[in-house]
């Protein structure tokens, strides 16, 4: 297996040690906000709980949690438990469930997230002066800056284009031999189909590393194949510290490792926030146990998921595996009885031969009444008819929709949006 263990000492550690760090970090990090936040000192006040009353792991769930709300709310300062003379950097959430957060870093807060950052380049294949080909925005938006980060801690070649120009994104992948690729999903299949259009092939091009939306597994398949890669699936968040920050997949792909000594992370039921067995799927709470301006307690993703594992992996980590996010909590649609996420449409839709992969997902609304539209890509040998059988087949429903010929449905910079909603009279 192609794998470099950037920190064996800490990546392969037993899981009774990992243990002992998560309390022992854990007690230090809410000392930490609550002696410097006064948000975090209510909280605690209310819930009745000193760090000094945890005695082992399992008494996290005694600890109140916080939700995407809190953090807005606490906007742009509140959540903050450092000296604002500090802070080094700054950055803000792409929006996609509401206003913006802002997350602040001191030096120490980058160092821990450039380390997490180049755990993944080391763990996906990257080695020190490969070239990567960094592909989100240089900006608020924390997905460049923190690819940058990770490169510049490992030592890769660092070719910094930032979002757009596509036909540029592959002439510079060619000319300074691109390894390793990393993007929004999105954007992975915008290059993808743009070198099909084009012609022709990028050879050194290896590995490639995406994220921030939630793509099935065929969706990775199909950006595989048409770049001649062997791809990644990327987490993290802007409230964690951005991208890299909680895991990754290893070349065993058998889920997506959570930097376990960095973060604390639980499986909870979506309405009672009790925590749920390994194995049963439900809402992603984390902890973060090493960051210092804006840690965060128990804080509720809204992204969902299931452990897969605790045993030491093929590759040698320790670190627990979760499935890849399917989707948030608020992306599951409900169209005549039937619960359906976007990532299973995406991932029936492309079982079926000669599907592209840009599609998307219409609720139309008539006086009260839902219907879902399914727009396609396909090439021309697919029909209407095949679609909505493969899709009752997978999902149980048959929607309506058409297929269009490949590049006639919109798209756009960033993170894609598949679901739309109209009101029809
Ligand atoms: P937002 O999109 O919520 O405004 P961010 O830009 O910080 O905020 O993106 C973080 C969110 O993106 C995660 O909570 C998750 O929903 C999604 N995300 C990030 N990486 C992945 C991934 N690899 N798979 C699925 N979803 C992801
Ligand atoms: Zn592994």
């Amino acid at each position: 297996m192609n794998t470099t263990i950037y920190q064996p000492e800490w990546e392969t550690m037993s899981q009774d040690a990992l243990a002992l760090l998560q309390l022992a970090r854990l007690k230090k990090t809410l000392s930490h906000a609550i002696s410097n936040c006064q948000f975090h000192r209510e909280r605690f006040q209310e819930a009745q709980i000193q760090p000094g009353d945890l005695t082992s792991l399992d008494d996290l769930k005694r600890l109140p949690s916080m939700g995407k709300e809190d953090i807005r709310q606490a906007y742009p300062t509140a959540l903050l438990c450092e000296s604002p003379t500090l802070l080094r950097e700054m950055h803000m959430s792409s929006g996609s469930t509401g206003s913006p957060i802002a997350m602040l870093y001191t030096q120490g807060d980058l160092d821990q997230w450039a380390v997490c950052m180049a755990r993944c380049y080391s763990m996906a294949g990257g080695r020190p002066s490969d070239p990567v080909q960094i592909t989100p925005s240089f900006g608020l938006f924390n997905g460049g800056f923190g690819m940058y980060h990770g490169a510049r801690a490992l030592g890769l070649l660092v070719i910094p284009t930032g979002a757009g120009n596509t036909a540029r994104q592959i002439k510079l992948a060619r000319d300074f031999g691109t390894k390793i690729l990393t993007g929004v999903v999105s954007y992975g299949i915008r290059i993808m189909e743009e070198l099909q259009a084009l012609g022709g092939t990028l050879p050194q091009l290896t590995y490639g590393i995406f994220g921030a939306e939630a793509f099935s597994e065929n969706m990775k398949n199909q950006l595989e194949k048409g770049l001649n890669i062997e791809a990644f699936n990327i987490y993290g968040m802007t409230e964690t510290g951005g991208v890299g920050t909680l895991g990754q997949d290893c070349p065993d792909h058998s889920g997506i490792h959570v930097w376990e000594d960095h973060y604390l992370v639980e499986v909870c039921d979506r309405e009672s926030g009790e925590r749920l067995p390994d194995g049963k799927e439900g809402e992603l709470y984390v902890t973060s146990l090493t960051r210092s301006a804006m840690p965060v307690i128990r804080f509720r993703t809204g992204d969902l998921t299931r452990v897969l594992s605790r045993q030491r992996c093929a590759c040698g980590r320790t670190h627990i595996r979760i499935a890849p996010i399917i989707g948030r909590v608020d992306d599951m649609l409900i169209v005549k009885g039937i619960n359906f996420f976007p990532t299973q449409v995406e991932q029936a839709l492309m079982e079926i031969p000669g599907v592209k992969p840009n599609y998307q997902i219409i609720i139309e609304e008539r006086q009260g009444v839902k219907d879902v539209r399914i727009n396609v890509e396909a090439e021309s040998t697919v029909t209407g008819f095949t679609v909505a059988k493969h899709l009752k087949e997978r999902l149980g429903f048959s929607p309506k929709g058409d297929v269009f010929t490949p590049g006639s449905l919109p798209r756009q910079e960033g993170k894609a949006t598949r679901v739309f909603y109209k009101i029809l009279d």
